[in-house]
Protein backbone atom coordinates (compact mmCIF):
# COMPACT_ATOMS: atom_id res chain seq x y z
CA UNK A 1 0.00 0.00 0.00
CA UNK A 2 1.50 3.30 -1.03
CA UNK A 3 1.91 6.00 1.67
CA UNK A 4 -1.49 8.84 1.84
CA UNK A 5 0.66 11.79 0.68
CA UNK A 6 2.80 9.95 -1.77
CA UNK A 7 -0.83 9.16 -3.30
CA UNK A 8 -2.18 12.72 -2.98
CA UNK A 9 0.84 14.25 -4.45
CA UNK A 10 -0.26 14.98 -7.95
CA UNK A 11 1.95 12.77 -11.13
CA UNK A 12 5.35 14.57 -11.67
CA UNK A 13 4.97 13.56 -14.90
CA UNK A 14 2.12 13.25 -17.90
CA UNK A 15 3.54 10.73 -19.75
CA UNK A 16 6.52 7.94 -18.87
CA UNK A 17 7.86 5.66 -21.55
CA UNK A 18 10.02 2.89 -20.18
CA UNK A 19 11.77 1.11 -22.70
CA UNK A 20 12.39 -2.36 -21.71
CA UNK A 21 10.00 -3.57 -19.26
CA UNK A 22 12.70 -6.34 -17.30
CA UNK A 23 13.78 -6.33 -14.15
CA UNK A 24 14.31 -2.30 -13.78
CA UNK A 25 11.48 -1.29 -16.11
CA UNK A 26 8.91 -3.40 -14.78
CA UNK A 27 10.10 -2.52 -11.04
CA UNK A 28 9.99 1.33 -12.27
CA UNK A 29 6.19 0.89 -13.65
CA UNK A 30 4.98 -0.90 -10.26
CA UNK A 31 5.79 2.28 -8.28
CA UNK A 32 5.07 4.84 -10.24
CA UNK A 33 1.82 2.96 -10.56
CA UNK A 34 0.98 2.68 -7.01
CA UNK A 35 2.51 5.69 -6.26
CA UNK A 36 0.83 7.37 -8.96
CA UNK A 37 4.24 9.27 -10.24
CA UNK A 38 3.13 9.77 -14.31
CA UNK A 39 -0.36 10.01 -15.47
CA UNK A 40 0.28 7.42 -18.39
CA UNK A 41 2.79 4.41 -18.10
CA UNK A 42 3.60 2.82 -21.52
CA UNK A 43 6.72 0.67 -22.40
CA UNK A 44 8.19 -0.88 -25.36
CA UNK A 45 9.82 -3.94 -25.39
CA UNK A 46 11.33 -6.20 -28.31
CA UNK A 47 9.28 -9.49 -27.51
CA UNK A 48 6.02 -9.92 -27.32
CA UNK A 49 6.13 -12.33 -24.45
CA UNK A 50 7.16 -9.35 -22.71
CA UNK A 51 5.04 -6.98 -23.60
CA UNK A 52 2.03 -9.41 -23.02
CA UNK A 53 3.57 -9.75 -19.81
CA UNK A 54 3.40 -6.16 -19.15
CA UNK A 55 -0.02 -5.75 -20.15
CA UNK A 56 -1.50 -8.46 -18.45
CA UNK A 57 0.41 -7.67 -15.19
CA UNK A 58 -1.07 -4.20 -15.12
CA UNK A 59 2.17 -2.70 -15.29
CA UNK A 60 1.33 -0.14 -18.28
CA UNK A 61 -1.48 1.19 -20.97
CA UNK A 62 0.24 0.53 -23.79
CA UNK A 63 3.05 -2.22 -24.71
CA UNK A 64 4.94 -0.77 -28.23
CA UNK A 65 7.41 -3.32 -30.61
CA UNK A 66 8.52 0.33 -31.58
CA UNK A 67 10.33 2.23 -29.20
CA UNK A 68 9.38 5.48 -31.05
CA UNK A 69 6.17 4.83 -30.73
CA UNK A 70 6.59 4.68 -26.86
CA UNK A 71 8.14 8.12 -26.64
CA UNK A 72 5.45 9.71 -28.46
CA UNK A 73 4.33 12.60 -26.21
CA UNK A 74 6.25 11.55 -23.87
CA UNK A 75 7.64 13.67 -21.29
CA UNK A 76 9.66 11.46 -19.43
CA UNK A 77 11.99 8.51 -21.90
CA UNK A 78 14.29 6.23 -19.14
CA UNK A 79 15.99 3.72 -21.22
CA UNK A 80 15.47 -0.26 -19.29
CA UNK A 81 17.46 -2.34 -21.65
CA UNK A 82 20.92 -3.67 -21.64
CA UNK A 83 23.15 -0.69 -22.70
CA UNK A 84 24.48 -1.96 -25.81
CA UNK A 85 20.97 -1.51 -27.51
CA UNK A 86 20.87 2.04 -26.72
CA UNK A 87 23.01 3.50 -29.35
CA UNK A 88 20.00 1.83 -32.06
CA UNK A 89 17.07 2.83 -29.59
CA UNK A 90 18.08 6.49 -29.39
CA UNK A 91 18.34 6.66 -33.24
CA UNK A 92 15.01 5.45 -33.35
CA UNK A 93 13.32 7.32 -30.90
CA UNK A 94 15.15 10.92 -31.57
CA UNK A 95 13.09 12.52 -33.95
CA UNK A 96 9.70 11.68 -31.83
CA UNK A 97 10.82 13.04 -28.96
CA UNK A 98 8.85 15.96 -27.92
CA UNK A 99 10.60 19.71 -27.09
CA UNK A 100 11.09 19.86 -23.06
CA UNK A 101 10.67 15.74 -22.99
CA UNK A 102 13.60 14.30 -20.17
CA UNK A 103 15.46 11.29 -21.24
CA UNK A 104 16.93 9.24 -18.89
CA UNK A 105 18.31 5.52 -18.05
CA UNK A 106 19.17 3.06 -15.53
CA UNK A 107 22.87 1.71 -17.41
CA UNK A 108 25.06 0.10 -14.97
CA UNK A 109 27.91 2.35 -16.78
CA UNK A 110 27.60 6.06 -17.75
CA UNK A 111 29.98 7.43 -19.70
CA UNK A 112 29.17 5.13 -22.38
CA UNK A 113 25.76 6.19 -22.28
CA UNK A 114 27.07 9.98 -23.28
CA UNK A 115 29.00 8.62 -26.02
CA UNK A 116 25.82 6.42 -27.62
CA UNK A 117 23.05 8.25 -27.01
CA UNK A 118 24.43 12.31 -26.72
CA UNK A 119 24.92 12.40 -30.29
CA UNK A 120 21.53 11.93 -30.61
CA UNK A 121 19.84 13.93 -28.19
CA UNK A 122 17.74 16.92 -30.19
CA UNK A 123 18.00 20.63 -29.22
CA UNK A 124 15.20 20.88 -26.28
CA UNK A 125 15.49 17.70 -24.67
CA UNK A 126 16.76 16.98 -21.10
CA UNK A 127 19.15 14.39 -21.12
CA UNK A 128 19.86 13.21 -17.42
CA UNK A 129 21.21 10.15 -17.37
CA UNK A 130 20.73 7.63 -14.09
CA UNK A 131 21.85 4.55 -12.11
CA UNK A 132 19.64 3.02 -9.76
CA UNK A 133 22.07 0.89 -7.35
CA UNK A 134 19.49 -1.49 -6.89
CA UNK A 135 18.72 -4.76 -8.73
CA UNK A 136 18.31 -8.77 -8.21
CA UNK A 137 19.84 -11.75 -10.36
CA UNK A 138 16.33 -11.97 -11.80
CA UNK A 139 14.98 -11.00 -15.29
CA UNK A 140 11.99 -9.98 -17.00
CA UNK A 141 8.95 -8.13 -16.33
CA UNK A 142 7.83 -11.07 -13.94
CA UNK A 143 11.28 -9.95 -11.55
CA UNK A 144 10.26 -6.58 -10.86
CA UNK A 145 8.98 -5.35 -7.25
CA UNK A 146 7.66 -1.67 -6.56
CA UNK A 147 10.18 -1.84 -3.17
CA UNK A 148 13.37 -2.58 -5.65
CA UNK A 149 14.63 1.40 -4.88
CA UNK A 150 13.17 1.41 -1.60
CA UNK A 151 16.59 3.21 0.52
CA UNK A 152 18.64 2.20 -2.28
CA UNK A 153 20.91 4.87 -4.12
CA UNK A 154 20.18 6.34 -7.40
CA UNK A 155 22.51 8.13 -9.10
CA UNK A 156 22.49 10.67 -11.55
CA UNK A 157 25.01 11.84 -13.71
CA UNK A 158 23.73 14.86 -15.42
CA UNK A 159 26.17 16.83 -17.82
CA UNK A 160 27.27 19.61 -16.90
CA UNK A 161 24.74 22.02 -18.38
CA UNK A 162 22.16 20.23 -17.29
CA UNK A 163 18.49 22.13 -16.99
CA UNK A 164 18.50 22.34 -13.42
CA UNK A 165 14.49 22.11 -12.90
CA UNK A 166 14.76 19.20 -15.23
CA UNK A 167 16.96 17.56 -12.89
CA UNK A 168 15.20 18.16 -10.04
CA UNK A 169 11.86 16.59 -11.38
CA UNK A 170 13.96 13.80 -12.06
CA UNK A 171 15.52 13.63 -8.52
CA UNK A 172 11.94 14.03 -7.12
CA UNK A 173 10.99 11.02 -8.98
CA UNK A 174 13.40 8.81 -7.98
CA UNK A 175 13.05 10.12 -4.31
CA UNK A 176 9.57 9.44 -4.69
CA UNK A 177 10.48 5.79 -6.03
CA UNK A 178 11.69 5.39 -2.15
CA UNK A 179 15.51 6.00 -3.81
CA UNK A 180 17.80 8.51 -2.48
CA UNK A 181 19.18 10.65 -4.91
CA UNK A 182 23.23 11.33 -5.66
CA UNK A 183 24.37 13.72 -8.22
CA UNK A 184 27.90 12.26 -9.74
CA UNK A 185 30.19 12.81 -12.63
CA UNK A 186 29.95 9.92 -15.20
CA UNK A 187 34.00 8.82 -15.46
CA UNK A 188 33.58 8.87 -11.20
CA UNK A 189 30.56 7.02 -11.69
CA UNK A 190 31.78 4.30 -13.56
CA UNK A 191 35.31 3.96 -11.33
CA UNK A 192 33.01 3.55 -8.18
CA UNK A 193 30.54 1.20 -9.71
CA UNK A 194 33.70 -1.20 -11.21
CA UNK A 195 35.12 -1.64 -7.70
CA UNK A 196 31.32 -2.11 -5.50
CA UNK A 197 30.02 -4.07 -8.88
CA UNK A 198 31.53 -4.94 -11.92
CA UNK A 199 34.51 -6.45 -10.36
CA UNK A 200 32.47 -8.09 -7.80
CA UNK A 201 30.43 -10.14 -10.59
CA UNK A 202 33.60 -10.58 -12.73
CA UNK A 203 34.72 -12.51 -9.12
CA UNK A 204 31.82 -14.49 -9.40
CA UNK A 205 31.58 -15.07 -12.80
CA UNK A 206 35.32 -16.71 -12.61
CA UNK A 207 35.01 -18.68 -9.54
CA UNK A 208 31.80 -20.19 -10.15
CA UNK A 209 33.55 -21.36 -13.78
CA UNK A 210 36.36 -22.22 -11.99
CA UNK A 211 34.25 -24.61 -9.64
CA UNK A 212 32.67 -25.98 -12.84
CA UNK A 213 35.84 -26.64 -15.13
CA UNK A 214 37.65 -28.36 -12.31
CA UNK A 215 38.88 -31.99 -12.90
CA UNK A 216 39.61 -33.04 -9.57
CA UNK A 217 36.84 -32.15 -7.71
CA UNK A 218 33.62 -33.46 -9.06
CA UNK A 219 30.69 -31.09 -10.02
CA UNK A 220 28.23 -32.71 -7.57
CA UNK A 221 30.86 -32.26 -4.83
CA UNK A 222 30.73 -28.91 -5.77
CA UNK A 223 27.04 -28.13 -5.11
CA UNK A 224 26.64 -30.77 -2.41
CA UNK A 225 29.76 -28.53 -0.31
CA UNK A 226 28.10 -25.21 -1.85
CA UNK A 227 27.06 -23.89 1.42
CA UNK A 228 31.02 -23.28 2.37
CA UNK A 229 30.90 -19.96 0.62
CA UNK A 230 30.62 -21.14 -2.88
CA UNK A 231 26.95 -20.53 -3.43
CA UNK A 232 27.20 -16.97 -2.26
CA UNK A 233 29.14 -16.33 -5.44
CA UNK A 234 26.81 -18.32 -7.67
CA UNK A 235 23.53 -16.00 -6.93
CA UNK A 236 25.76 -13.02 -8.05
CA UNK A 237 27.19 -15.62 -11.05
CA UNK A 238 23.36 -16.23 -12.05
CA UNK A 239 22.87 -12.66 -13.35
CA UNK A 240 21.67 -11.87 -16.64
CA UNK A 241 24.11 -12.66 -19.31
CA UNK A 242 23.60 -9.92 -21.86
CA UNK A 243 23.11 -7.03 -19.24
CA UNK A 244 26.66 -8.26 -18.01
CA UNK A 245 28.36 -8.49 -21.25
CA UNK A 246 27.52 -5.19 -22.31
CA UNK A 247 28.40 -3.60 -18.38
CA UNK A 248 31.85 -5.20 -19.22
CA UNK A 249 32.86 -4.35 -23.10
CA UNK A 250 31.52 -0.32 -21.96
CA UNK A 251 33.02 0.12 -19.18
CA UNK A 252 36.29 -1.48 -20.46
CA UNK A 253 39.12 1.25 -18.71
CA UNK A 254 37.80 1.24 -14.96
CA UNK A 255 36.88 -2.25 -14.81
CA UNK A 256 40.59 -2.81 -16.58
CA UNK A 257 41.98 0.02 -13.73
CA UNK A 258 40.39 -1.90 -10.86
CA UNK A 259 41.05 -5.24 -11.95
CA UNK A 260 44.72 -4.35 -12.09
CA UNK A 261 44.43 -3.08 -8.39
CA UNK A 262 42.66 -6.73 -7.59
CA UNK A 263 45.59 -8.95 -8.79
CA UNK A 264 47.88 -6.86 -7.04
CA UNK A 265 46.47 -7.34 -3.59
CA UNK A 266 45.18 -11.01 -4.87
CA UNK A 267 49.39 -11.71 -5.54
CA UNK A 268 49.82 -10.25 -1.99
CA UNK A 269 47.66 -12.62 -0.20
CA UNK A 270 49.02 -15.45 -1.83
CA UNK A 271 52.34 -14.75 -1.00
CA UNK A 272 51.55 -14.20 3.06
CA UNK A 273 49.64 -18.19 2.26
CA UNK A 274 53.45 -19.50 0.89
CA UNK A 275 55.16 -17.86 3.14
CA UNK A 276 53.13 -18.52 6.54
CA UNK A 277 52.37 -15.03 6.34
CA UNK A 278 49.21 -15.15 9.08
CA UNK A 279 49.74 -11.68 10.72
CA UNK A 280 49.11 -10.23 7.16
CA UNK A 281 46.61 -12.61 7.00
CA UNK A 282 44.74 -11.88 9.89
CA UNK A 283 45.06 -7.95 9.71
CA UNK A 284 43.34 -7.89 6.34
CA UNK A 285 40.44 -9.98 7.64
CA UNK A 286 40.07 -8.03 10.35
CA UNK A 287 39.89 -4.95 8.19
CA UNK A 288 37.41 -6.55 5.98
CA UNK A 289 35.21 -7.52 8.77
CA UNK A 290 34.63 -3.84 9.50
CA UNK A 291 33.89 -2.49 5.94
CA UNK A 292 30.55 -5.04 6.35
CA UNK A 293 29.78 -3.47 9.87
CA UNK A 294 29.85 -0.01 8.10
CA UNK A 295 27.68 -1.39 5.27
CA UNK A 296 25.63 -2.63 7.94
CA UNK A 297 25.37 0.41 9.51
CA UNK A 298 24.26 2.60 6.43
CA UNK A 299 21.68 0.71 6.03
CA UNK A 300 22.34 -1.01 3.14
CA UNK A 301 22.45 -4.87 4.63
CA UNK A 302 20.85 -6.13 7.17
CA UNK A 303 22.88 -7.80 9.92
CA UNK A 304 21.29 -11.84 9.87
CA UNK A 305 23.85 -14.51 9.99
CA UNK A 306 23.99 -16.27 6.69
CA UNK A 307 21.96 -13.12 5.06
CA UNK A 308 18.98 -14.56 7.10
CA UNK A 309 18.68 -17.63 5.67
CA UNK A 310 16.76 -20.31 7.59
CA UNK A 311 16.05 -23.94 7.68
CA UNK A 312 17.92 -26.65 6.01
CA UNK A 313 19.15 -24.25 3.10
CA UNK A 314 20.99 -22.12 5.67
CA UNK A 315 23.63 -24.97 6.85
CA UNK A 316 26.84 -23.83 8.20
CA UNK A 317 30.27 -24.36 6.49
P1 LIG B 1 16.13 -7.35 -18.18
O1 LIG B 1 15.29 -7.81 -17.03
O2 LIG B 1 16.84 -8.37 -19.00
O3 LIG B 1 15.18 -6.48 -19.16
C1 LIG B 1 15.66 -5.88 -20.33
C2 LIG B 1 14.50 -5.32 -21.10
O4 LIG B 1 15.01 -4.63 -22.26
C3 LIG B 1 13.52 -6.38 -21.63
O5 LIG B 1 12.23 -5.89 -21.52
C4 LIG B 1 13.92 -6.50 -23.10
O6 LIG B 1 12.85 -6.89 -23.94
C5 LIG B 1 14.29 -5.07 -23.41
N1 LIG B 1 15.15 -4.93 -24.59
C6 LIG B 1 16.35 -5.51 -24.82
N2 LIG B 1 16.84 -5.10 -25.99
C7 LIG B 1 15.91 -4.25 -26.51
C8 LIG B 1 15.82 -3.49 -27.71
N3 LIG B 1 16.80 -3.53 -28.62
N4 LIG B 1 14.70 -2.72 -27.92
C9 LIG B 1 13.71 -2.67 -27.00
N5 LIG B 1 13.75 -3.37 -25.84
C10 LIG B 1 14.81 -4.14 -25.62
O7 LIG B 1 17.24 -6.30 -17.74
P2 LIG B 1 17.33 -5.39 -16.41
O8 LIG B 1 17.96 -6.18 -15.32
O9 LIG B 1 16.03 -4.73 -16.18
O10 LIG B 1 18.43 -4.34 -16.89
C11 LIG B 1 18.09 -3.24 -17.70
C12 LIG B 1 19.13 -2.15 -17.53
O11 LIG B 1 19.20 -1.83 -16.13
C13 LIG B 1 20.54 -2.50 -17.98
O12 LIG B 1 21.07 -1.43 -18.72
C14 LIG B 1 21.30 -2.66 -16.68
O13 LIG B 1 22.65 -2.25 -16.82
C15 LIG B 1 20.55 -1.77 -15.73
N6 LIG B 1 20.58 -2.17 -14.31
C16 LIG B 1 20.37 -3.47 -13.98
C17 LIG B 1 20.42 -3.85 -12.63
C18 LIG B 1 20.22 -5.29 -12.23
O14 LIG B 1 20.58 -5.68 -11.11
N7 LIG B 1 19.62 -6.10 -13.06
C19 LIG B 1 20.65 -2.87 -11.64
C20 LIG B 1 20.78 -1.54 -12.01
C21 LIG B 1 20.76 -1.19 -13.35
P3 LIG B 1 12.56 -8.47 -24.15
O15 LIG B 1 12.18 -9.01 -22.80
O16 LIG B 1 11.42 -8.46 -25.07
O17 LIG B 1 13.80 -9.08 -24.71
Amino acid sequence: MSAPAAALAPPLYRRLALIGIGLIGSSIARVARRDGLAGEIVCAAKSEASRDAALKLGLVGAAYADPAAAVAGADLVILCTPVGAYAEIAAAIAPHLAPGATLSDVGSVKQAVFRAVGPHVPPGVHFIPGHPVAGTEQSGPEAGFAELFLNRWCILTPPADADAAALERLAEFWRRCGSKVEIMEAGHHDLVLAITSHVPHLIAYNIVATAADLETVTQSEVIKYSAGGFRDFTRIAASDPTMWRDVFLHNREAVLEMLGRFVEDLTALQRAIRWGDGKTLFDLFTRTRAVRRAIIDAGQEVNQPDFGRTGAAAAPE
